[in-house]
């Protein structure tokens, strides 16, 4: 089985001209339609690479087919990888070079349509550690996203699950809003470790609602005629900043979470049973009456979580599952179960009781 990860690299405004690159998707549009469209001023180094592409069915793994003529496709680019003891792997002409021994990344005619130009940028230590995790960076590809350029760098590794030692890692999934839990079941079925993953959620109230007061504001200033004031443009700003720290915040939750939970299984070699419940959790948005634009941002980031959480267990070869545990039946009559106060569940046929959370656990235990 072959596992991949990815990184994007934001690359240097100044050194990157915006307007080639967007040159550079169109054309990387046209060949995935088939297409084959030699431009003039462009070198031909790199239209033989992309075309050279085509033949390999391979690439299409890029991002997928545009679904639009003339939308934005990512160009897909090879590595030369360049080793500290001077090996190398990969095609000597590949725009992209990984050198490991100066530690940096060279881009090569990618940047602007000038001959010779390339651009240098700092190795970074995501892929010093893919390498030394037994995975090889043979793509890349170079775009735009919010009109700034990037690269993206894709890492592959051979893998093959692993055979579980009777531990079992029990990851809940709901909605940010009441957060992950994740549960330990150890070879005897004892539920050995539990516990809730929840970001600050008044951190990001806050700053939500601060965002929706300016809007308010700036809606203000709009139907007055003023939205291209400076004072307009200042709140517009300030709005923007302030949805990219709700984003940052959560996605960095996001990452250092899953990287704990995926360390846990690979170390008690566990079997994974992910609960995904977001369609669940999303009624229980509507019932707590969160805000549609937080919810929106919950569910996107709850989704992000479950793709990064398997995209690394199947990167380290952790075997799991999806499965579902309700946290509304009770595990051992399967009677329906009454909330009581604190998220507290009980079965009014047998006595069970447990917090929400940690009824998916005992489902498992059960399994
Ligand atoms: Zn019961």
């Amino acid at each position: 089985m072959i596992a991949g990860r990815a990184v994007l690299i934001k690359l240097p405004r100044d050194k990157c001209d915006v307007d080639y690159i967007k040159r550079l998707m169109a054309l990387t549009n046209l060949v995935y339609r088939g297409y084959e469209v030699w431009v003039p001023d462009m070198p031909r180094t790199i239209e033989h690479q992309l075309y050279g592409f085509r033949d390999f069915k391979e690439s299409l793994v890029f991002g997928v087919t545009p679904k639009r003529w003339f939308a934005r496709t990512w160009m897909p680019l090879k590595t030369l990888r360049v080793y500290g003891d001077g090996s190398m792997k990969g095609d000597r002409k590949a725009p992209v070079v990984l050198d490991f021994r100066g530690s940096v990344i060279r881009l090569r005619q990618v940047c602007k349509n000038e001959s010779g130009y390339s651009i240098e940028l700092p190795m970074p230590s995501w892929v010093v550690d893919r390498i030394r995790e037994g995975g090889d960076v043979r793509f890349a590809m170079i775009g735009l996203r919010d009109n700034e350029p990037y690269l993206a760098l894709v890492a592959e590794r051979v893998v093959e699950p692993y055979v579980p030692s009777g531990y079992r890692l029990v990851v809940d999934v709901n909605v940010w809003s009441n957060g992950v839990a994740y549960g330990i079941v150890n070879p005897s079925n004892r539920i050995a470790e539990y516990s809730p993953l929840r970001p600050n959620l008044r951190l990001i109230d806050t700053w939500y609602h601060k965002a929706e007061k300016l809007s308010k504001e700036l809606g203000k200033l709009k139907r007055l005629g003023l939205g291209s004031t400076p004072g307009a443009k200042r709140l517009w700003r300030e709005i923007k900043a302030l949805r990219r720290k709700v984003y940052a915040y959560l996605r960095d939750f996001a990452q250092k979470r899953v990287h704990e939970l995926v360390m846990k299984a690979l170390r008690l070699r566990a079997e994974v049973l992910i609960d995904d419940m977001i369609e669940e959790s999303r009624r229980e948005l509507i019932e707590e009456k969160i805000p549609r634009g937080l919810r929106k941002v919950y569910l996107a980031e709850t989704r992000r979580f479950v793709k990064l959480l398997t995209t690394q267990l199947r990167w380290y070869g952790v075997p799991y599952e999806f499965k579902r545990l309700p946290s509304t039946i009770c595990p051992v009559c399967h009677h329906k179960l009454t909330q009581e106060e604190g998220r507290i569940m009980v079965c009014e046929n047998c006595g069970f009781k447990a917090p929400r959370d940690k009824v998916p656990m005992h489902w498992a235990v059960r399994l």
